[in-house]
């Protein structure tokens, strides 16, 4: 055996939300453990530039193997991302064999971490004898869905969208129907299918990492840790977001920063749909001329319109045309000074750290409504996709940290709503309760994470259950 530190095998799913979040994973394993890990990464097409800067200059002990990638016109063309990521981690069943063989005789391989959507990975860690682990870059409430969803499928028998009264989840707040996971809004379609065999076979984890914190989400967390619902262990690991990151010296990256310096303290509202989120032409003409109504700065990241899917460049992070030309006429031009457009891609996490910031306008991607508590920033929540609109109920109506505008009969939010909840979130009485409730969850996410607190605890336990794995055997 070439390598005699304990080694973790770290499959993520598909997609740079998934990524960040193992990667700080990873580091805490290393750091503070002397755990080596192999991050192996499987992609449709070649990964994008996000994901090789968010590799790139990480320590030795934390290596990385690209799966070959899957090509696009192998995958169907439009079911939604956990469909394709799963036939795309199918499809790579067999050269992840091969890096499970080569880690197992070059290494002392203690556990396989894979992504919740890469649920067929369980068959390869069975082959090889090796513990395996899921890994939920996803909220507890959602792994309470996810857990409770055979039940569910059970009990009801009509479109859970039709369903009058709000679901109660095991531990959560209640919520309509229609709220829930896309994957559950059809129960004929394969995307549904798919979903309900993956929370079955979920309970063949020896353990379930999700990245939420107690104070998040106490009365879910301590549901989930009962075991009535499914009888692996839960860990609460996170709120585990990306620290240092992105390419300072970019130009753009660079303007942008500077750009917040100049601003006043808390004025300015962020506003982005994470890595793939995609407006429709319509949409995005109306939240350009809410943001400019509403009078208040802003930083916008945008990305050029798709009609057909609010999910269009999940895999492709990149706009294909210039996004600048979707804008309004004379958009730039009036709101110089007071706003700034960056396109396609920006330095998330130092925007929500900056002191300029004041307020985050976002699609409600995990990783996204983190990093906002972790920097005591409060939202406006705007899901589009997978369970988003179930993290903007947890962030609306349980801890009330944000507003949800209101969506017309016609799926537009127009720009009259826009204004009004940037003022909301800017400007007036709603704002100081917010960031009252903001602040105080900030102060426990940064006692969650402290030498003692609840997440390195629980990576310790992990850590400790996965050493001794290996000295029994
Ligand atoms: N991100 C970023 N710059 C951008 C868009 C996204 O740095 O312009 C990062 C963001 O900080 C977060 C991740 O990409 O860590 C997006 O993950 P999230 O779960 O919020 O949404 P997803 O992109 O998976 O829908």
């Amino acid at each position: 055996m070439e390598d005699e530190a304990p080694h973790v095998a770290i499959l993520p799913s598909i997609g740079i939300g998934h990524l960040i979040s193992l990667i700080e994973f990873s580091k805490k394993l290393v750091d503070h453990h002397n755990f080596h890990t192999t991050l192996i990464i499987p992609t449709i097409g070649s990964p994008p530039d996000a994901m090789i800067e968010a590799l790139h200059g990480l320590p030795s002990t934390i290596n990385h193997i690209f799966l070959p990638p899957v090509q696009y016109q192998d995958m169907p063309e439009n079911d939604p991302p956990p469909l394709l990521i799963s036939r795309a981690i199918s499809l790579s069943l067999s050269p992840l064999r091969q890096v499970i063989k080569s880690l197992v005789a070059s290494t002392k391989l203690v556990v396989f971490i894979a992504d919740a959507f890469a649920i067929e990975t369980v068959d390869v860690a069975e082959e090889f004898n090796v513990p395996w682990y899921v890994f939920l870059s996803m909220s507890a409430m959602c792994l309470s869905l996810f857990l409770y969803l055979p039940t569910l499928d059970d009990l009801v028998s009509c479109e859970y969208r039709d369903i009058i009264e709000p679901v109660k989840l095991p531990g959560c707040i209640p919520i309509q129907g229609n709220d829930l996971f896309e994957g559950v809004q059809d129960l004929k379609s394969e995307y549904y299918v798919w979903l309900l065999s993956m929370t079955k076979r979920l309970h063949l984890a020896k353990g379930i990492m999700v990245n939420t914190f107690k104070e998040l989400e106490p009365g879910t967390i301590k549901v989930l840790q009962e075991k009535t619902l499914c009888k692996s262990s839960v860990y609460a690991i996170g709120p585990l977001i990306r620290i240092d990151t992105n390419n300072l010296d970019n130009d753009d990256v660079f303007y942008c920063l500077k750009w917040l310096d100049d601003q006043a303290q808390g004025s300015v509202i962020f506003v982005s749909f994470g890595s793939g989120g995609r407006l429709s032409t319509e949409q995005m003409n109306e939240l350009a001329f809410g943001l400019e109504m509403s009078e208040h700065a802003f930083l916008w990241v945008v990305k050029s319109p798709n009609d057909e899917s609010v999910n269009a460049a999940y895999f492709n992070i990149r706009s294909q045309n210039d996004p600048f030309d979707f804008l309004p006429r004379g958009f730039l031009e009036r709101t110089k000074g007071r706003g700034l457009v960056m396109p396609s891609w920006a330095p998330q996490i130092h925007i929500l750290s900056h002191e300029s910031t004041g307020g985050f306008l976002t699609h409600c991607g995990w990783n996204s409504v983190s990093e906002s508590i972790v920097n005591g920033v409060p939202m406006i929540a705007w899901p589009l996709f997978a369970e988003q609109k179930m993290n903007a109920v947890l962030l609306t109506n349980d801890i009330k940290v944000a507003i949800r505008p209101k969506v017309g009969e016609n799926g537009l939010v127009v720009r009259e709503e826009i204004s009004e909840v940037v003022k909301n979130l800017m400007g007036r009485e709603e704002r100081k309760r917010m960031c009252e409730v903001m602040s105080g969850l900030k102060e426990a996410a940064a006692k969650a994470l402290a030498i003692d607190g609840d997440s390195p605890n629980a990576i310790s336990e992990l850590a400790m259950e996965w050493t001794n794995h290996t000295e029994i055997d």
